[in-house]
């Protein structure tokens, strides 16, 4: 009897004992597939930044850039939506898709907090980009757009892939003289600073993004904001088409509306495109 009772005690505090994470990185030494998708699209973006998926003592994720930085991919932290777009991991990051294509019922009433892309590691954008305003004017190229030279990051083909969109948009601008409202005056592209009401660097501080005309609807000043899912559907397609082509998200697809706004997100682009069946990766 003496000795089951003790068996019984010895057994519960080797359990009791035994560090839960480590079990679970036994179980699951390779990354799942949702982590495995990320490290990809992240990888093809981004060619060359990005070595791969390690796990720490805890067992937990960590995304590993060329030269050894180390960024956490899954820090298992719960995060409530305003703690997503603070502070969130890579995961958090990429874990809303992109709504890829013309403005659907669907994508015209975003529901709250849905502002796939609006939540970014930016620590990556500075690993990837530059982590000064004199970093990251050194690395900017002028581009042609509307009529205008603009200054874009030249890393990660993202000013050519600028360049492009307007190629794209400059043959169609005689059958289209409505655009002209909606391109000009153009916002602008580089400017380091943070996004209002936030302590985050905007992505125009790294010459990622660009704002059409500043009097499209934005949600912090939208004074009649039933109106956004209208304004959406209206945005003419052939340009929305022409910047998602290029690896550009548009603000106008948040929940939290940003209409002029356009940024540079290929691994974003890219991951909706592979889910979709529209793209696959090595
Ligand atoms: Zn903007």
């Amino acid at each position: 009897m003496r000795r089951s009772v003790l068996g019984v005690l010895l057994l519960a505090a080797l359990l009791g004992a035994l560090p839960q994470p480590a079990l679970c990185a036994a179980a699951q030494p390779e990354p799942g597939p949702e982590a495995a998708l990320d490290l990809a699209v992240l990888r093809a973006a981004y060619p060359g930044a990005v070595q791969g998926l390690e796990r720490d003592a805890s067992g937990r994720l960590a995304l590993v850039l060329a030269g050894g930085r180390r960024l956490p991919y899954d820090d298992g932290r719960p995060r409530d939506a305003a703690q997503a777009l603070e502070s969130p991991d890579i995961r958090t990051m990429l874990a809303q898709i992109y709504p890829l294509g013309p403005v659907d019922e669907a994508a015209a009433h975003p529901p709250p907090g849905f502002d796939p892309g609006r939540a970014r590691s930016q620590a990556l954008f500075m690993a990837l980009y530059g982590g000064t305003r004199a970093a990251v004017r050194g690395r900017c190229a002028a581009v042609g757009f509307a009529g205008r030279g603009v200054l874009f990051n030249a890393r990660f083909g993202a000013a050519q892939a600028l360049a492009r969109v307007w190629t794209r948009l400059e043959g169609l601008l005689p059958g289209h003289p409505q655009w002209r409202d909606v391109l000009r005056p153009l916002g602008g592209t580089l400017a380091w600073r943070r996004i209002a009401g936030t302590k985050r660097l905007s992505m125009h501080s790294f010459g990622l993004a660009i704002d059409l005309n500043p009097r499209l609807s934005y949600w912090r000043t939208e004074p009649r904001p039933e109106e956004a899912p209208a304004r959406r559907a209206a945005f003419p397609p052939e340009i929305l088409a022409a910047f998602e082509a290029e690896g550009f998200l548009w603000g106008g697809k948040w929940a939290s509306f940003d209409l002029m706004h356009f940024e540079y997100r290929p691994e974003m682009l890219l991951k909706a495109r592979v889910l979709q069946g529209q793209a696959t990766l090595p």
